[in-house]
């Protein structure tokens, strides 16, 4: 499993983050980004949970 940001998307908000660290973190730029390889299988449900929290729908999950 990955996952990826739409930067255009994002808003910045931190969420992903905070509820997904081993995936997600912030850039200079204050938009997030996520890890560019495979989601650690411990991180997966934490993973998605961001995914369906983000306020703007900007993390795509892609399944293996
Ligand atoms: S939860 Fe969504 S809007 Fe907030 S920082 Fe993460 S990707 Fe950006």
């Amino acid at each position: 499993m990955r996952a990826f940001v739409d930067k255009d998307t994002c808003i910045g908000c931190g969420l992903c983050a905070d509820l997904c660290p081993e995936v997600f973190s912030m850039d200079d730029d204050g938009t997030a980004s996520a890890i560019d390889t495979e989601i650690p299988e411990d991180a997966e449900d934490a993973a998605k949970e961001a995914a369906d929290q983000c306020p703007v729908q900007a993390i795509t999950i892609e399944e293996d």
